[in-house]
């Protein structure tokens, strides 16, 4: 029996997908509609007068209140991280290469000296941040070293003598690379370097280097390269920096984490390198969070551009001389784009549920929220947000055929642009490791014991746990085949508890099976990297799993708090959303007799319903962005 029609109350929607920062949201509109005819690159542009261009922009934003959103009140900010965020994610229905300018020169360059800096920094430096005058970089990765960064080998020793540090690239590998607002307009750079005192190496460290004259000329001993054409962003001039024996004084040092006397006296809070390293690295998860609202932003223009495409474009129809009907009436096409639509409003809830606990720990340092299942957050939902992004925006691309393919619809833009989201701020596939590593510190006091009591216990808690997920599965489903009276296959495939117990379960099951992988390495006395290097696979499926259960946790939640007008239209995204991801892991659930066969078939045929229940209304959906027209100028895209 077809499912009931729905409806889109669009405003209410909108309010919920925009809450709690729709004023910002606003303002940002504004902003992006007032420096609309500045976006893109003109095709009789060089690259130079284009990043001139997005420069400019950004000198102009930089003058309003939205640049000082994260920064302190004392310092011409308006302290609201939060805020910032959304604004940033807002920013990426605009032009891609100024979203990333901003993010470099406010979120990592201006977000370092804050975090890492300490007062006399924040005093002296926050203010030209935040209006533009001080335009800075943020020159973390080398050639040798982008993903490790703790073996980073630029190096800044402390020369006593003369009270300062001396900063310098030993070798070619250890050349800072990539780095945004390098190659032409960077005036500073935030450098990460070995940290070396007294003959001493202190782990990697921060500090802010003058790298060009106010004129644009290299600075002495620094010598400054383009790194040469990208596959997008041509409005971001990445380059590639060299320092030979650079000096600058002691206080250049952000010392918030470790500091040198005049003496050459180190001292640090934290006494552990590696765990006072990643406690910096901590501090700058606001980049990581804002690139996962980019990403979402991105798909839900991409959809918009596809799903009112697919309405209006016809093809094909019957035989009677009927005429043809709109490629979305199809159910292939249906499959291709309305899962994805519900699962970017899915990132979209989750990201603001991200945003919210990531505003509270900054604002109130007191805030009882843990950075470390923070930061173990905001890299899972990374990941899928930008994975996510690059299969939409192709997919749209490829569902608008060959109109999507042109320049003017905007699609191709967005594709290029969009691709490297799943590499900076921490390449997805490692930043999985880092969820993995948070999921499985559950275990860790079993793995600290290293004995055979310790073997047992985790043994035994994979029986029970195995135990419990096929006992407490089971009635879930069983109950729900009795509330109706069909009792077929597909009963309770609506129920979200039934969701979660299929997500949960998978999760579990990779957390135990890799726990007990794991420890059998150790306890046969295997080197413990070469464990690691065979279960790795296992790690990363583990962090998918993980990652998609909190995707899915965050959506039910704010669907529990959403207005009553919206909750129809949400459950059915919901259920799509989570038995799209139980149809795509079928396999793993088949394997794992979490699914018969039958009811994996019931899935599939769920999964399509929905599809036609919701394509319907997926152009009323993708309103309740409500992306301004200035904004939208796909041509394909026009009503
Ligand atoms: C356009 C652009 C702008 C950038 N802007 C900046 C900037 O402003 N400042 C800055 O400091 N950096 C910047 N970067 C650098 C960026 O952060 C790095 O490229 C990124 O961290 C990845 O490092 P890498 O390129 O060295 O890749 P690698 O770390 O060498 O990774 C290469 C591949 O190996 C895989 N891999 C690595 N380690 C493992 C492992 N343990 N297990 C399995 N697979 C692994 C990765 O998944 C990846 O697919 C920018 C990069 C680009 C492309």
């Amino acid at each position: 029996m077809p499912a009931s029609p729905l409806t889109v109350d669009v405003g209410a929607l909108t309010d919920y997908l925009t809450a709690p920062y729709a004023e910002t949201v606003e303002r940002v509109w504004d902003d992006l509609i007032e420096h609309a005819g500045e976006f893109g690159r003109r095709a009789d542009e060089t690259i130079d007068a284009y990043r001139d261009r997005i420069l400019a922009v950004l000198l102009a934003l930089s003058g309003t209140d939205r640049s000082g959103l994260g920064f302190p009140a004392e310092h011409g900010g308006s302290g609201s991280p939060g805020e910032s965020v959304a604004a940033f994610q807002t920013l990426a229905y605009g032009d891609l290469s100024l979203l990333v300018m901003l993010g470099v020169q406010f979120g990592l360059f201006g977000g370092a000296i804050l975090n890492l800096g300490t007062e006399p920094h924040h005093e002296a430096y926050l203010r030209d941040v935040i209006t533009g005058r001080m335009l800075g970089c943020f020159a973390m990765t080398e050639t040798a070293h982008g993903s490790n960064v703790a073996h980073l080998e630029t190096t800044a020793t402390y020369d006593r003598d003369a009270s300062e540090f001396v900063v310098n690239s030993p070798t070619p590998g250890s050349y800072k690379d990539y780095i945004g607002n390098a190659a032409r307009h960077g005036r500073w750079a935030v450098v990460f370097a070995q940290l070396v005192v007294g003959g001493v190496r202190r782990g990697v460290h921060a500090l802010l280097v003058r790298i060009r004259e106010d004129d644009g000329t290299p600075r002495p001993g620094v010598d400054i390269s383009d790194c040469g054409p990208k596959l997008g962003l041509d409005g971001v001039d990445n380059g590639r920096i060299r320092f030979d024996q650079v000096r600058v004084p002691r206080e250049a040092l952000l010392n918030r984490y470790g500091d040198v006397a005049p003496d050459g006296t180190y001292t640090s809070v934290i006494d552990n390198a590696d765990r006072r390293f990643f406690t910096m690295l901590g501090t700058l998860v606001r980049g990581r969070i804002s690139v996962g609202g980019a990403a979402v932003s991105t798909s839900k223009l991409a959809l918009t551009i596809a799903i009112r495409y697919a309405n209006r474009r016809h093809q094909f129809g019957r035989t009677d001389g009927s005429p043809e009907v709109p490629i979305l009436t199809y159910r292939q096409h249906q499959r291709r784009l309305i899962p994805l639509l519900a699962r970017t409003i899915a990132l979209s809830a989750a990201q603001q549920a991200l945003t919210g606990a990531m505003n509270e720990s900054f604002r109130d340092p007191g805030a009882v929220v843990d950075r470390r299942v923070l930061e173990s957050r905001a890299a899972g939902h990374k990941a899928l947000a930008t994975w996510h992004a690059s299969d939409t925006i192709q997919t749209c691309r490829e569902a608008c055929g060959g109109a999507g393919y042109l320049t003017a619809n905007m699609l191709g833009a967005l594709r290029a642009d969009t691709d490297v989201f799943t590499t900076f701020e921490g390449d997805n596939t490692v930043l999985l490791q880092l969820v993995a590593k948070d999921v499985l510190s559950e275990f860790r006091d079993g793995f600290n014991a290293l004995n055979p009591v310790g073997t047992v216990r985790i043994i035994a808690e994979q029986t029970v746990d195995a135990f419990v997920e096929r006992t407490s599965l089971r009635p879930v489903v069983e109950r729900l085949r009795d509330a109706v009276p069909s009792r077929g296959d597909d009963a309770g495939l609506g129920d979200r508890r039934y969701h979660a117990e299929m997500l949960r379960t998978r999760e579990e099951h990779l957390r135990t099976g890799l726990a007990m992988r794991l420890r059998r390495g150790v306890d046969r006395g295997e080197d413990a990297f070469e464990v690691f290097i065979r279960c790795e696979d296992h790690v990363v499926s583990l962090a998918l799993a993980a990652s998609e259960r909190r995707l899915f946790d965050a959506f039910a939640a704010s669907i529990e708090k959403a207005r009553a007008e919206v909750r129809p239209v949400l459950d059915a995204l919901c259920a799509l959303y989570a038995l799209s991801v139980i149809e795509r892991e079928r396999g793993w659930y088949l394997e794992h007799r979490r699914l018969s066969a039958a009811r994996s078939k019931a899935i599939t045929a769920r999964v399509g319903a929905l599809c036609e229940q919701l394509a319907p209304i997926a152009e009323s959906v993708t309103d309740a962005f409500a992306i301004p027209d200035a904004l939208l100028r796909a041509p394909i895209a026009q009503r």
